[in-house]
């Protein structure tokens, strides 16, 4: 039955401009959200604000005045709350009777500061939120307005007071839950919610509740992958806390993505001690190319007092398997931490240089609510939540804490990444792969893919990478050892172009054009190197294989200039 209440569910801004793979990523939690209301019969939109160019709070206001929603929701963070404050008390100028509610990790640990904050709000979800929105908006359609303080799993204001309802039971059986992709395309995606871990800095256990993991099902998950597939998506990042904590079933899910031979790619999250060669095969067989994993430090005590005391002969174990199966290892370091010094830092370069990741990223340790790092420093009186009005994102450790400060820890910071690049080359350049047969064409792409890092993507444009060409000449020559490979030839012979070696770059080129004639990228580049040694009536038979691709058009042009120029010499 169609519903009357129309439903706008809206991802804000963070307060600093955001770069990279995840900037301005909509919450997987409102696709969840805005499927099982679309389900239930609500006309229900999802806006993202945080990846518009544009003025976020004017087009806010255009969508306002264009949708007319009965009830909006925020899924906010500590670093896009202000935003979202400020886009509440927008839609409440403009449309004083609309409902707005407030969900997400940051209400859900400080729903009094924000209730206080921004009187704007209505409502506040705690923790798990689908259930409980779906019944607060069915409550509203009802028009009783009664039955609130029944609704499991909210905050409210009730007079001067706040109403607490009793808490949202977790969704057991998550594949009750509506498949998100039925009714929106998305790369981000889960198989479980929750994290048996217990490291001090991170809300992820406390927002999903670490006694028990909950998991969809490898099938329903994988019939997520594959209807996203047929929608155009064909890279995923799944975004699990600890996505091979469950072996068996993610190797379920591996091999259905093999047996319906999905071509995509996908990067996962996990920790080191989850982690072996048979998960890593299937993991490669079914597309995986990039696998994170929280290191933390070097030290092993500070590991310890960040609540992840991994050994470090595990970590070195699961960096070296991993980027045995061709799988790129990404290390998360976190500087900054509790005892952090000179001689810790070192430690964690000292890791570093013996997992030797061929991706890292370094963060500096920020605390809040919802961590145990937070809420120790709140007992002991170092903060109050009157900090989350002043214009910050989040709050760094050193903060509160006396043996640290800024310029220290930012010399930290500095080191651990000059170290992380100035030695990236001699990571890439060590790489032992297993010698399994069926993997050569893997072993083949994982080769082509980093080597294209230094030739002309992340790693080439840093002036802190030393031997770029040379890398990426050895892992293309290496690539192509194991197995044909369309980048590994395209990349050779862009090396080449460059030093204006065109009859090797041409003989490249021919060899990959042999085992893959309709590729552009193969056509375009060998048309280039026509061009570039005069060949032009050559070079137009490339071309023109694309010439519906704007891209090849002037190149198209420069060809029949030239075929002219030459016939009136
Ligand atoms: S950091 Fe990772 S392993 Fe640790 S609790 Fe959070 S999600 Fe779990």
């Amino acid at each position: 039955m169609v519903k009357q209440k129309k439903i706008l569910l809206v991802n804000s801004p963070c307060l600093d401009a955001r770069q990279g793979e995840d900037a301005g990523i909509v919450s997987l939690g409102l696709y969840y959200i805005g499927s099982l209301l679309i389900e239930n019969g609500y006309n229900t939109k999802i806006v993202n604000l945080a990846d518009n160019k544009e003025d976020h709070a004017a087009l806010f206001q255009k969508i306002l005045k264009d949708e007319n929603p009965d009830v909006i929701g925020f899924s906010v963070t500590n670093p896009n709350r202000l935003n979202a404050m400020d886009c509440a008390r927008a839609a409440r100028k403009l449309l004083p009777d609309t409902t707005i509610v407030f969900g997400g990790p940051a209400p859900t640990f400080l729903f009094e500061y924000f209730l206080k904050a921004c009187p704007d709000i209505d409502f506040i979800v705690i923790g798990e939120g689908e259930i409980t929105f779906l019944e607060l908006v069915t409550e509203l359609e009802n028009k009783q307005h009664k039955a609130f303080e029944q609704i499991k799993g909210l905050v409210f204001k009730k007079g001067d007071e706040l109403f607490k309802t009793s808490p949202r039971p977790y969704v057991k059986n998550l594949d009750l839950l509506v498949h998100p992709s039925k009714y929106f395309v998305y790369q981000y995606l889960a198989m479980s919610r929750g994290c048996p871990g217990k490291c001090t800095f991170c809300g992820s256990p406390k927002f999903w509740g670490n006694s028990i993991v909950r998991f969809h099902s490898a099938q329903w998950f994988a019939d997520e992958v594959q209807n996203l597939v047929k929608k155009g998506v064909t890279h995923f990042y799944i975004s699990d806390d600890t996505f091979t904590m469950d072996k068996d079933r993610v190797i379920e899910f591996c091999e259905f993505l093999i047996k319906e031979k999905l071509d995509i790619t996908w990067n996962a999250i996990s920790r080191t001690d989850f982690i072996d060669e048979d998960i890593l095969l299937a993991m490669r067989k079914a597309g995986c190319i990039q696998l994170s994993f929280g290191v933390e430090s070097g030290s092993q005590k500070i590991r310890k007092l960040l609540g992840k005391p991994i050994k470090q002969e595990k970590i070195i174990k699961a960096f070296s398997l991993t980027a045995s199966y061709g799988i790129l290892p990404r290390a998360y370091f976190i500087y900054g931490s509790p005892g952090e010094t000179e001689q810790t830092i070192q430690e964690s370069i000292d890791l570093l240089k013996t997992i030797k990741p061929l991706s890292a990223i370094f963060y500096l340790l920020v605390i809040f609510p919802g961590t145990h790092l937070y809420q120790s420093a709140v007992n002991k009186g170092l903060l109050t939540e009157d900090l989350w009005h002043q214009r910050i994102e989040d709050l760094p450790f050193f903060e509160v804490d006396t043996t640290l400060d800024f310029t220290k820890v930012k010399a930290f910071g500095d080191r651990l990444r000059s170290e992380f690049y100035n030695n990236i080359d001699t990571f890439a350049q060590n790489i032992n792969l297993v010698d399994i047969k069926e993997l050569y064409p893997f072993h083949a792409d994982f080769l082509s893919r980093l080597a294209m890092t230094f030739s002309h993507g992340e790693y080439a444009a840093d002036t802190r990478v030393k031997h770029q060409e040379v890398t990426s000449k050895m892992l293309y020559e290496r690539a192509l050892s194991y197995a044909p490979d369309e980048k590994a030839f395209l990349g050779l012979a862009m090396v080449m172009q460059k030093k204006r070696r065109f009859d090797i770059a041409i003989a490249f080129l021919e060899k990959g054009l042999a085992h893959w004639p309709g590729n552009k990228n193969l056509n375009i580049c060998m048309g280039v190197c026509l061009m570039n040694t005069g060949q032009f009536k050559t070079a137009l038979q490339f071309f023109e294989k694309f010439k519906n691709f704007s891209e090849t058009n002037q190149y198209i042009n420069i060809c029949h200039k030239n075929i002219s120029g030459q016939r009136h010499e």
